[in-house]
Protein backbone atom coordinates (compact mmCIF):
# COMPACT_ATOMS: atom_id res chain seq x y z
CA UNK A 1 0.00 0.00 0.00
CA UNK A 2 0.91 3.84 -0.91
CA UNK A 3 1.80 6.15 1.74
CA UNK A 4 -0.67 9.49 1.71
CA UNK A 5 0.02 11.69 -0.92
CA UNK A 6 -0.51 15.05 1.25
CA UNK A 7 1.63 15.57 4.05
CA UNK A 8 -0.28 16.04 6.97
CA UNK A 9 -0.46 18.95 9.16
CA UNK A 10 1.12 17.02 12.12
CA UNK A 11 3.86 16.74 9.96
CA UNK A 12 5.02 20.50 10.12
CA UNK A 13 6.99 22.41 12.88
CA UNK A 14 6.31 25.72 13.62
CA UNK A 15 9.34 26.61 10.99
CA UNK A 16 7.39 25.33 7.84
CA UNK A 17 4.39 26.90 9.20
CA UNK A 18 5.61 29.91 9.23
CA UNK A 19 7.00 29.87 5.52
CA UNK A 20 3.89 28.81 4.52
CA UNK A 21 1.81 31.22 6.21
CA UNK A 22 4.70 33.68 4.38
CA UNK A 23 4.28 32.51 1.09
CA UNK A 24 0.32 32.84 1.13
CA UNK A 25 0.84 36.44 1.94
CA UNK A 26 -0.46 35.68 5.65
CA UNK A 27 0.85 37.40 9.02
CA UNK A 28 3.83 35.24 10.06
CA UNK A 29 1.81 35.23 13.72
CA UNK A 30 -0.47 33.17 11.72
CA UNK A 31 2.15 30.28 12.08
CA UNK A 32 1.40 30.20 15.84
CA UNK A 33 -2.19 30.36 15.52
CA UNK A 34 -2.09 26.95 13.65
CA UNK A 35 0.13 25.31 16.07
CA UNK A 36 -2.44 26.60 18.75
CA UNK A 37 -5.26 25.21 16.90
CA UNK A 38 -3.27 21.84 16.38
CA UNK A 39 -1.75 21.15 19.53
CA UNK A 40 -2.99 23.34 22.38
CA UNK A 41 -7.15 23.41 21.75
CA UNK A 42 -6.71 19.94 19.53
CA UNK A 43 -8.88 20.49 17.24
CA UNK A 44 -10.14 18.22 14.75
CA UNK A 45 -10.91 20.15 11.39
CA UNK A 46 -9.70 23.16 9.60
CA UNK A 47 -13.22 24.86 10.06
CA UNK A 48 -12.62 25.01 13.83
CA UNK A 49 -9.35 27.40 13.52
CA UNK A 50 -11.65 29.95 13.63
CA UNK A 51 -9.56 33.19 13.61
CA UNK A 52 -7.99 31.68 10.23
CA UNK A 53 -9.20 33.82 7.09
CA UNK A 54 -11.61 30.81 5.39
CA UNK A 55 -9.87 31.34 2.10
CA UNK A 56 -6.26 30.63 3.71
CA UNK A 57 -8.16 27.79 6.00
CA UNK A 58 -9.46 26.02 2.15
CA UNK A 59 -5.64 26.76 1.01
CA UNK A 60 -3.98 24.63 4.10
CA UNK A 61 -6.87 22.47 3.32
CA UNK A 62 -6.00 21.49 -0.20
CA UNK A 63 -2.52 20.95 0.73
CA UNK A 64 -2.80 18.77 3.86
CA UNK A 65 -4.41 16.47 5.57
CA UNK A 66 -5.58 16.72 8.68
CA UNK A 67 -6.72 13.47 9.60
CA UNK A 68 -8.38 12.20 12.75
CA UNK A 69 -6.57 9.11 14.22
CA UNK A 70 -8.95 6.30 13.35
CA UNK A 71 -8.76 3.96 16.56
CA UNK A 72 -9.93 0.31 16.00
CA UNK A 73 -9.00 -1.39 19.42
CA UNK A 74 -8.30 -0.48 23.22
CA UNK A 75 -7.17 -2.93 25.17
CA UNK A 76 -6.86 -2.38 29.41
CA UNK A 77 -8.06 0.26 31.49
CA UNK A 78 -7.56 3.71 32.69
CA UNK A 79 -5.51 2.56 35.93
CA UNK A 80 -3.20 -0.06 34.20
CA UNK A 81 -1.48 -0.22 30.68
CA UNK A 82 -4.12 0.52 27.88
CA UNK A 83 -2.90 -1.09 24.45
CA UNK A 84 -4.44 1.45 21.39
CA UNK A 85 -4.64 0.26 18.06
CA UNK A 86 -4.84 2.62 14.95
CA UNK A 87 -5.65 2.08 11.48
CA UNK A 88 -3.56 4.71 9.30
CA UNK A 89 -5.17 6.53 6.53
CA UNK A 90 -3.58 3.47 4.07
CA UNK A 91 -5.05 1.28 6.00
CA UNK A 92 -1.89 -0.07 8.16
CA UNK A 93 -2.04 -0.85 11.22
CA UNK A 94 0.05 0.08 14.31
CA UNK A 95 -0.34 0.24 17.69
CA UNK A 96 0.65 2.39 21.08
CA UNK A 97 0.89 1.46 24.50
CA UNK A 98 0.11 3.84 27.84
CA UNK A 99 2.10 2.90 30.70
CA UNK A 100 0.49 4.74 33.81
CA UNK A 101 3.34 4.47 36.56
CA UNK A 102 6.47 4.23 34.52
CA UNK A 103 9.46 2.60 35.77
CA UNK A 104 12.07 5.17 37.32
CA UNK A 105 14.05 5.47 34.73
CA UNK A 106 12.10 6.61 32.21
CA UNK A 107 11.03 9.58 34.67
CA UNK A 108 11.40 11.09 37.98
CA UNK A 109 8.11 10.04 40.05
CA UNK A 110 6.26 7.20 39.99
CA UNK A 111 2.77 8.68 39.25
CA UNK A 112 3.84 9.16 35.28
CA UNK A 113 2.42 8.41 32.37
CA UNK A 114 4.47 6.79 29.47
CA UNK A 115 3.42 6.10 26.04
CA UNK A 116 5.49 3.82 23.73
CA UNK A 117 4.81 4.85 20.36
CA UNK A 118 5.40 2.64 17.23
CA UNK A 119 7.71 4.51 14.33
CA UNK A 120 7.17 2.11 11.11
CA UNK A 121 4.72 -0.29 10.37
CA UNK A 122 6.64 -3.59 10.67
CA UNK A 123 10.13 -4.00 11.20
CA UNK A 124 13.01 -5.02 8.57
CA UNK A 125 15.16 -5.76 11.71
CA UNK A 126 13.75 -9.56 12.13
CA UNK A 127 15.13 -9.77 16.01
CA UNK A 128 14.35 -13.66 16.30
CA UNK A 129 12.01 -12.95 19.90
CA UNK A 130 9.80 -9.84 18.61
CA UNK A 131 6.24 -9.98 16.94
CA UNK A 132 7.14 -6.38 15.34
CA UNK A 133 9.95 -8.33 12.91
CA UNK A 134 7.44 -11.51 12.31
CA UNK A 135 5.51 -10.07 9.26
CA UNK A 136 8.29 -7.89 7.91
CA UNK A 137 8.11 -4.02 6.72
CA UNK A 138 5.87 -2.21 5.39
CA UNK A 139 6.44 1.53 5.60
CA UNK A 140 7.49 4.14 7.59
CA UNK A 141 5.74 6.46 9.33
CA UNK A 142 5.81 9.94 9.02
CA UNK A 143 6.43 12.53 11.62
CA UNK A 144 2.34 13.45 11.59
CA UNK A 145 1.58 9.77 12.08
CA UNK A 146 3.91 9.98 15.45
CA UNK A 147 2.53 13.07 16.87
CA UNK A 148 -0.59 11.84 16.47
CA UNK A 149 -0.21 8.45 18.45
CA UNK A 150 0.23 10.94 21.83
CA UNK A 151 -2.80 13.08 20.59
CA UNK A 152 -4.90 10.90 19.90
CA UNK A 153 -4.04 8.37 23.40
CA UNK A 154 -4.28 12.24 25.10
CA UNK A 155 -7.83 12.72 24.55
CA UNK A 156 -9.06 9.50 24.78
CA UNK A 157 -7.28 9.04 28.27
CA UNK A 158 -8.01 12.55 29.27
CA UNK A 159 -4.72 13.21 31.10
CA UNK A 160 -1.71 14.28 30.15
CA UNK A 161 1.33 12.29 28.87
CA UNK A 162 5.00 13.03 30.39
CA UNK A 163 6.89 10.54 29.18
CA UNK A 164 7.94 9.29 25.41
CA UNK A 165 9.40 6.06 24.66
CA UNK A 166 10.21 4.83 21.13
CA UNK A 167 9.72 1.38 21.88
CA UNK A 168 7.11 0.26 19.92
CA UNK A 169 6.81 -0.92 16.75
CA UNK A 170 9.40 -0.33 14.24
CA UNK A 171 13.39 0.97 14.39
CA UNK A 172 13.16 4.43 14.86
CA UNK A 173 16.40 5.09 13.56
CA UNK A 174 15.64 3.28 10.37
CA UNK A 175 13.08 6.21 9.75
CA UNK A 176 15.42 8.94 11.51
CA UNK A 177 14.26 12.20 8.97
CA UNK A 178 11.23 11.84 10.34
CA UNK A 179 11.98 10.88 14.01
CA UNK A 180 13.85 13.92 14.46
CA UNK A 181 10.73 16.29 13.30
CA UNK A 182 8.17 14.27 15.18
CA UNK A 183 10.42 14.81 18.38
CA UNK A 184 11.21 18.38 17.26
CA UNK A 185 7.51 18.80 17.36
CA UNK A 186 7.05 16.39 20.74
CA UNK A 187 9.65 18.42 22.35
CA UNK A 188 8.94 22.30 21.30
CA UNK A 189 6.37 24.83 23.45
CA UNK A 190 4.66 25.41 20.78
CA UNK A 191 4.12 21.84 19.93
CA UNK A 192 3.68 18.81 22.40
CA UNK A 193 6.18 20.95 25.29
CA UNK A 194 7.61 16.98 26.49
CA UNK A 195 10.78 17.71 27.61
CA UNK A 196 13.91 15.92 25.47
CA UNK A 197 14.68 14.13 28.94
CA UNK A 198 11.17 12.79 28.92
CA UNK A 199 11.45 11.60 25.53
CA UNK A 200 13.59 8.10 24.81
CA UNK A 201 14.56 6.39 21.53
CA UNK A 202 15.51 2.89 21.59
CA UNK A 203 17.37 1.34 18.50
CA UNK A 204 18.48 -2.27 17.89
CA UNK A 205 22.09 -0.95 17.32
CA UNK A 206 22.76 0.65 13.87
CA UNK A 207 25.99 2.15 14.58
CA UNK A 208 26.39 4.97 11.72
CA UNK A 209 22.78 6.63 13.26
CA UNK A 210 24.02 6.52 16.42
CA UNK A 211 27.04 8.46 15.74
CA UNK A 212 24.73 10.70 13.50
CA UNK A 213 22.43 11.19 16.50
CA UNK A 214 25.59 11.97 19.00
CA UNK A 215 25.71 15.57 16.69
CA UNK A 216 22.17 15.83 17.61
CA UNK A 217 21.39 19.19 19.97
CA UNK A 218 18.05 17.81 21.39
CA UNK A 219 19.31 15.97 24.80
CA UNK A 220 16.62 13.10 24.43
CA UNK A 221 17.82 9.89 25.85
CA UNK A 222 18.77 7.08 23.79
CA UNK A 223 18.07 3.30 24.73
CA UNK A 224 20.30 0.53 23.56
CA UNK A 225 18.51 -3.01 23.06
CA UNK A 226 21.65 -5.15 23.88
CA UNK A 227 20.15 -8.28 24.72
CA UNK A 228 23.54 -10.37 24.15
CA UNK A 229 26.50 -9.75 25.44
CA UNK A 230 29.01 -11.76 22.92
CA UNK A 231 28.53 -11.97 19.12
CA UNK A 232 27.52 -15.19 19.65
CA UNK A 233 24.60 -15.06 21.62
CA UNK A 234 23.35 -11.41 20.29
CA UNK A 235 23.67 -12.55 16.57
CA UNK A 236 21.47 -15.84 17.23
CA UNK A 237 19.18 -13.45 17.86
CA UNK A 238 19.22 -10.14 16.04
CA UNK A 239 20.04 -10.51 13.05
CA UNK A 240 21.03 -6.86 12.45
CA UNK A 241 24.56 -7.81 14.93
CA UNK A 242 25.90 -9.86 11.81
CA UNK A 243 26.03 -6.18 9.92
CA UNK A 244 26.90 -4.22 12.86
CA UNK A 245 29.00 -6.57 15.16
CA UNK A 246 29.67 -5.04 19.07
CA UNK A 247 32.95 -4.04 18.04
CA UNK A 248 31.70 -1.53 15.59
CA UNK A 249 28.59 -1.43 17.51
CA UNK A 250 30.31 -0.48 20.91
CA UNK A 251 32.68 2.17 19.07
CA UNK A 252 29.93 4.13 17.86
CA UNK A 253 28.39 4.46 21.39
CA UNK A 254 31.54 5.11 23.02
CA UNK A 255 31.88 8.16 19.98
CA UNK A 256 28.11 9.01 21.48
CA UNK A 257 29.19 8.72 25.00
CA UNK A 258 32.16 10.98 24.69
CA UNK A 259 30.16 13.77 22.92
CA UNK A 260 26.34 13.59 23.97
CA UNK A 261 25.49 11.93 27.29
CA UNK A 262 24.54 8.85 28.29
CA UNK A 263 22.91 5.39 26.92
CA UNK A 264 21.18 3.29 28.99
CA UNK A 265 21.18 -0.69 27.92
CA UNK A 266 17.80 -2.84 27.61
CA UNK A 267 18.15 -6.64 27.93
CA UNK A 268 15.75 -8.80 27.58
CA UNK A 269 16.12 -11.67 29.51
CA UNK A 270 15.07 -15.20 27.62
CA UNK A 271 15.73 -18.48 29.41
CA UNK A 272 18.58 -20.75 28.34
CA UNK A 273 19.98 -18.24 25.53
CA UNK A 274 21.32 -14.79 26.97
CA UNK A 275 20.25 -15.57 30.67
CA UNK A 276 23.68 -16.78 31.92
CA UNK A 277 26.29 -15.84 34.32
CA UNK A 278 28.89 -15.38 31.93
CA UNK A 279 26.42 -13.25 29.60
CA UNK A 280 25.59 -11.04 33.21
CA UNK A 281 29.50 -10.59 33.66
CA UNK A 282 30.55 -9.72 29.68
CA UNK A 283 27.43 -7.28 29.99
CA UNK A 284 28.64 -5.94 32.98
CA UNK A 285 32.02 -4.99 31.32
CA UNK A 286 29.91 -3.03 28.63
CA UNK A 287 27.85 -1.47 30.82
CA UNK A 288 31.41 -0.02 32.58
CA UNK A 289 32.64 0.85 29.79
CA UNK A 290 30.16 3.46 28.12
CA UNK A 291 28.52 3.57 31.70
CA UNK A 292 25.49 2.22 31.35
CA UNK A 293 22.29 1.86 33.40
CA UNK A 294 21.08 -1.62 32.72
CA UNK A 295 17.42 -2.00 32.24
CA UNK A 296 16.98 -5.74 32.52
CA UNK A 297 13.02 -6.96 30.87
CA UNK A 298 12.29 -10.70 31.61
CA UNK A 299 11.00 -12.14 28.46
CA UNK A 300 7.36 -11.31 27.05
CA UNK A 301 6.02 -14.58 25.20
CA UNK A 302 5.18 -14.00 21.74
CA UNK A 303 2.34 -16.40 20.05
CA UNK A 304 3.91 -18.83 17.58
CA UNK A 305 7.48 -18.11 19.06
CA UNK A 306 9.38 -20.60 20.92
CA UNK A 307 11.21 -18.15 23.32
CA UNK A 308 10.63 -17.89 27.25
CA UNK A 309 11.07 -15.77 30.04
CA UNK A 310 13.50 -17.77 32.76
CA UNK A 311 12.68 -18.27 36.32
CA UNK A 312 12.46 -15.58 38.71
CA UNK A 313 15.31 -17.04 40.52
CA UNK A 314 17.63 -16.81 37.32
CA UNK A 315 16.51 -13.26 36.92
CA UNK A 316 17.63 -12.43 40.27
CA UNK A 317 21.02 -14.33 39.76
CA UNK A 318 21.48 -12.58 36.55
CA UNK A 319 20.48 -9.32 38.36
CA UNK A 320 22.27 -9.79 41.73
CA UNK A 321 25.75 -10.63 39.01
CA UNK A 322 25.37 -7.18 37.73
CA UNK A 323 25.16 -5.22 41.36
CA UNK A 324 27.93 -7.39 42.13
CA UNK A 325 30.26 -5.94 39.42
CA UNK A 326 28.86 -2.31 40.20
CA UNK A 327 26.69 -1.88 37.68
CA UNK A 328 23.44 -0.17 37.95
CA UNK A 329 20.62 -2.34 36.44
CA UNK A 330 16.83 -2.63 37.36
CA UNK A 331 14.71 -5.42 36.52
CA UNK A 332 11.64 -4.72 35.24
CA UNK A 333 8.47 -6.36 36.24
CA UNK A 334 6.13 -6.55 32.99
CA UNK A 335 2.62 -4.76 33.93
CA UNK A 336 1.22 -5.41 30.68
CA UNK A 337 2.34 -9.04 30.26
CA UNK A 338 -1.36 -10.10 30.68
CA UNK A 339 -2.62 -7.56 27.47
CA UNK A 340 0.21 -8.70 25.21
CA UNK A 341 2.13 -5.28 25.67
CA UNK A 342 5.52 -6.25 23.76
CA UNK A 343 5.70 -4.63 20.83
CA UNK A 344 3.49 -5.78 17.49
CA UNK A 345 1.78 -8.03 19.41
CA UNK A 346 -1.82 -6.49 19.25
CA UNK A 347 -1.25 -5.95 15.64
CA UNK A 348 -0.23 -9.02 15.09
CA UNK A 349 -3.15 -10.64 16.62
CA UNK A 350 -5.52 -8.34 14.78
CA UNK A 351 -3.62 -9.16 11.07
CA UNK A 352 -3.90 -12.70 11.80
CA UNK A 353 -7.34 -13.23 12.91
CA UNK A 354 -8.28 -10.67 10.27
CA UNK A 355 -6.44 -12.67 7.54
CA UNK A 356 -7.80 -15.88 8.83
CA UNK A 357 -11.02 -14.39 8.67
CA UNK A 358 -10.31 -13.83 4.87
CA UNK A 359 -9.30 -17.40 4.65
CA UNK A 360 -11.89 -18.45 5.54
CA UNK A 361 -14.42 -16.45 3.95
CA UNK A 362 -12.56 -17.43 0.47
CA UNK A 363 -12.80 -20.89 1.37
CA UNK A 364 -16.10 -21.09 1.78
CA UNK A 365 -17.13 -18.72 -1.02
N1 LIG B 1 13.39 -1.38 17.28
C1 LIG B 1 13.74 -0.74 18.49
C2 LIG B 1 12.57 -0.19 19.26
C3 LIG B 1 11.33 -1.03 19.30
S1 LIG B 1 11.47 -2.54 20.18
C4 LIG B 1 14.57 -1.67 19.35
O1 LIG B 1 14.68 -2.83 19.03
O2 LIG B 1 15.11 -1.19 20.33
C5 LIG B 1 11.44 -1.95 21.85
C6 LIG B 1 11.99 -2.91 22.87
O3 LIG B 1 11.08 -4.01 23.04
C7 LIG B 1 13.32 -3.48 22.47
O4 LIG B 1 14.24 -3.45 23.51
C8 LIG B 1 12.92 -4.88 22.09
O5 LIG B 1 14.00 -5.72 22.10
C9 LIG B 1 11.85 -5.18 23.11
N2 LIG B 1 11.05 -6.38 22.81
C10 LIG B 1 10.69 -6.87 21.62
N3 LIG B 1 9.98 -8.00 21.76
C11 LIG B 1 9.90 -8.24 23.09
C12 LIG B 1 9.32 -9.26 23.88
N4 LIG B 1 8.65 -10.26 23.31
N5 LIG B 1 9.44 -9.19 25.23
C13 LIG B 1 10.10 -8.15 25.80
N6 LIG B 1 10.67 -7.16 25.12
C14 LIG B 1 10.59 -7.20 23.77
FE1 LIG C 1 12.53 -4.44 15.06
FE2 LIG C 1 13.14 -3.67 17.56
FE3 LIG C 1 11.52 -5.80 17.10
FE4 LIG C 1 14.11 -5.97 16.54
S1 LIG C 1 13.20 -5.67 18.58
S2 LIG C 1 12.44 -6.67 15.20
S3 LIG C 1 14.57 -3.92 15.80
S4 LIG C 1 11.11 -3.67 16.60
Amino acid sequence: MLAPAKPSLHSLGLEELTQHVRQNGQPAYRAKQIADWVYKRRVTAYDEMTDLPSAYREQLAAEFEFPEAEVVRVLGSKDTTQKFLFRLRDGNLIESVLIPASPALYGEASDRRTICVSSQVGCAYGCKFCASGLEGWTRNLDAGEIVQQLIAVEGMNGEKIDNVVFMGMGEPLANLKNLRRAIHIINEPWGLGIGARHITVSTSGLAPQIRELAEDPTQFRLALSLHGATDEVRSQIMPVNRRYPLKVLLEACDYYVARKRRIMFEYILIADVNDTDAQALELAKIARRLNAKINLIPYNTVEGLNWSRPSRTRQDRFHSILREQGVVATLRREKGHDIAAACGQLRLQTQRNANASTMSATASA
